[in-house]
């Protein structure tokens, strides 16, 4: 049986309250006492001190705390000790009151007050009906014993014995009106914590989920078919793991919390675009996801407008206890279509739209339609795939040589990414590594490539005399996992492998300005002593004057260039001369990839480019085909435009 969310939280929430009102207890027990200790000793100083009869008030009262707190702790029951602290309560004042201020003023009544308080009430409301307490019987005894009777209170004992007696049932009557008012406070604050616990968010004390739905299902029922539009938003905000990986689980509440509130005010006066239903129309659905539902919009633009409204919370980072953070929101947006929808499925459709535009680069909105909907399931069926191909071993590294563009001798090998896993094999790591790079899932791949890749560089150097390097694609969105460095170091340890042996191939969209987390990565991996290449060079956008920035050795020509060299207009051949040059001026190592043809790597060898890579020159190859021979014969180069035949 599927337990309702609800019914899970009411259980937490009865225990929370058995926790709470055990605490009081606790505090109650401890208080009383130390009250009846005190009562006890200062009945027995009393008698010792010739003054039977407060002595035996005072042993009395005690007697009967006593027995009140072994009863307490027997029972659970709260209520008869609280009648007879509030009858010693009584006593006690009568007792004050008789012996007058001017013969000292005796504090000890205060505990059992207190302890009632406390029972009752939570610990704050107990203090303030205990100085409440005080200060009355004070001032109206002093008021009335200085101004009414006009002289010291000492010798007005008659008078002063009928004030106190009138002020002390005064007393009573408010301490026993308030107490029986406090009992059904108590109740009801609990039956008000398990509402709040049960049906909104802890955190941010917006509605939860299982609320917002039940919310969500009686709008949508109420909504007419001609009636305006309801539009649900579902905001998840983007990079927010980096903030508790960065800053603390503190901190990220911190985040939640104040863009819970902004979320609120930014949506509720909206110029009439909608208007503030219940508490229920801003909800957190869990972690960094909310939803926002507008229920009578005009038309779909309105949505759009509050999204941006959103959006533009995030301009310039969110700023929280000084501390400005590089998240923004991806939003999905989805309209009902009258009576009759379904409120979960409503739900999920604003989720695959959110989705959507969080692939499309986050920081942006989207509208829900059927098309992105079997983008979005492709999309799952992908992640699904790698989840299965990483269980069961179905990713294997293929290899494709780098080769010295006069000589054509093998620098490098650059392993390539594989799948048996049907989908995954159809699709080619180009599709597939992108999906497990917005999934989360690329930390587990790369690893993995890591571990093969440079087991691989040891068996070809031990088993084929193999002298170059081992190229490895990194996922740019690794660059934020401050772990990686560990990982390749550990790698190296275990296969017993040089760092110099190793290049790291990071593409250069992945380099964007002014991220420092990314170019300290870059540097810890230079430290260890890899070198860096940046791949598909010249489609990111680095400020050429940036270069000399980053941590790299290489940069690799994107195949683009290469491939269009010989097209009808000249760009790209002064394009990936330019590049050439660029290498040559901040001395890095330039690689061209996506030869094809021997006029390509003619012109290649023309303007000084010093490797290429290319289908022209090799295919990528499998492991045990390389492990079969020795490295000089992995490659026909007979067949290949050599630069002698050329000269020839
Ligand atoms: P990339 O790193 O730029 O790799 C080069 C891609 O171009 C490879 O495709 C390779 O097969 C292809 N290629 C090489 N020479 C030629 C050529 O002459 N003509 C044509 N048309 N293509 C050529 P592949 O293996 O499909 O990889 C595509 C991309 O997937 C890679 O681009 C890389 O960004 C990513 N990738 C591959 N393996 C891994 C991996 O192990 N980890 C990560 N994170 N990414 C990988
Ligand atoms: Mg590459
Ligand atoms: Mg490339």
């Amino acid at each position: 049986m599927v337990r309702h969310p609800a019914a899970s939280h009411l259980c937490e929430l009865g225990h929370l309250v058995r926790v709470e009102s055990a605490k009081r207890r606790l505090i109650l027990a401890s208080v009383s006492l130390f009250g009846t200790v005190l009562l006890l000793i200062h009945g027995l100083a009393h008698i010792s001190n010739d003054e039977s009869r407060l002595g035996t008030f005072y042993l009395i009262c005690g007697s009967v705390c006593t027995a009140v707190l072994i009863y307490t702790c027997k029972r659970k029951d709260h209520r008869i000790p609280l009648a007879a602290l509030n009858t010693i309560l009584g006593g006690l004042c009568i007792v004050l009151l008789y012996r007058g201020i001017s013969e000292g003023f005796e504090p000890y009544w205060l505990f059992p007050a207190l302890s009632i308080g406390l029972l009752i009430n939570r610990f704050s409301h107990a203090v303030t009906y205990a100085v409440l307490l005080v200060a009355s019987t004070l001032s109206a005894y002093i008021l009335a014993g200085e101004s009414i009777l006009g002289g010291p209170l000492a010798e007005n004992s008659a008078m002063r014995l009928l004030l106190s007696l009138s002020g002390m049932s005064c007393i009573v009557l408010v301490a026993t009106y308030r107490t029986e008012r406090a009992s059904k406070l108590l109740n009801t604050l609990h039956q008000e914590d398990l509402h709040r616990l049960a049906y909104f968010d802890s955190l941010t004390g917006l509605a939860n989920r299982p609320n917002y739905i039940r919310w969500l299902g009686k709008m949508l029922l109420r909504a007419e078919p001609s009636s305006a539009i309801l539009a649900v938003l579902y905001v998840d905000l983007d990079n927010f793991k980096q903030v508790n990986d960065r800053y603390g689980h503190r901190q990220g509440d911190r985040v939640l919390v104040e863009f819970g509130n902004q979320l609120a005010d930014c949506v509720r006066p909206l110029d009439g675009t909608t208007r503030l239903y219940s508490g229920e129309d801003v909800a957190r659905l869990a972690g960094d996801e909310f939803v926002v539902t507008l229920p009578d919009i005009r038309e779909p633009a309105d949505a759009a407008l509050v999204a941006r409204r959103i959006l533009d919370l995030f301009e310039g980072g969110f700023t929280v206890d000084g501390v400005t953070h590089p998240i923004s929101a991806s939003i999905g947006i989805t309209f009902s279509e009258g009576m009759g929808t379904d409120a979960e499925a409503l739900l999920n459709q604003a989720d695959v739209a959110m989705y959507h535009a969080k692939q499309a680069g986050k920081n942006n909105l989207c509208f829900y339609s059927a098309t992105i909907a079997s983008t979005v399931e492709e999309r799952h069926a992908i992640e699904e795939a790698v989840q299965v191909a990483l269980r069961d071993e179905l990713f294997t590294l293929v290899y494709m040589p780098i080769m010295d563009s006069r000589s054509l001798e093998v620098i490098g090998m650059e392993a390539l990414l594989r799948s048996s896993h049907p989908l995954l094999e159809e699709l080619g790591p180009e599709h597939f590594i992108p999906v497990a790079e917005s999934s989360g899932q690329i930390r587990l791949v790369d690893a993995w490539v890591i571990d093969h890749a440079v087991a691989m560089q040891a068996k070809l150097r031990a088993v084929s005399a193999y002298t170059g390097r081992m190229c490895i694609n990194l996922s740019a969105v690794e660059l934020h996992n401050q772990d990686l460095p560990d990982t390749l170091r550990n790698a190296l340890k275990t296969h017993a492998v040089e760092a110099a042996d190793i290049e790291v191939e990071i593409t250069e969209t992945a380099l964007v300005s002014g991220d420092e987390v990314s170019l300290n990565t870059l540097r810890r991996l230079r430290e260890l002593g890899v070198s860096i290449c940046l791949d598909d060079f010249g489609t990111g956008y680095t400020a050429f004057s940036q270069l000399m920035n980053y941590p790299v050795n290489t940069l690799k020509i994107d195949k683009s260039f290469v491939h269009n060299i010989f097209s009808a207009e000249n760009t790209h051949k002064k394009m990936t001369a330019m590049l050439k040059r660029l290498a040559e001026l901040y001395e890095l190592r330039v690689v061209a990839e996506g030869v094809e043809s021997p006029k390509q790597l003619r012109f290649l060898r023309r303007i000084g480019c010093d490797y290429v890579q290319g289908f022209y020159l090799a295919q990528p190859m499998a492991a045990d085909a390389l492990l079969a021979a020795p490295a000089s014969a992995w490659i026909d180069t007979s067949a290949l435009d050599t630069p002698r035949r050329l000269q020839e």
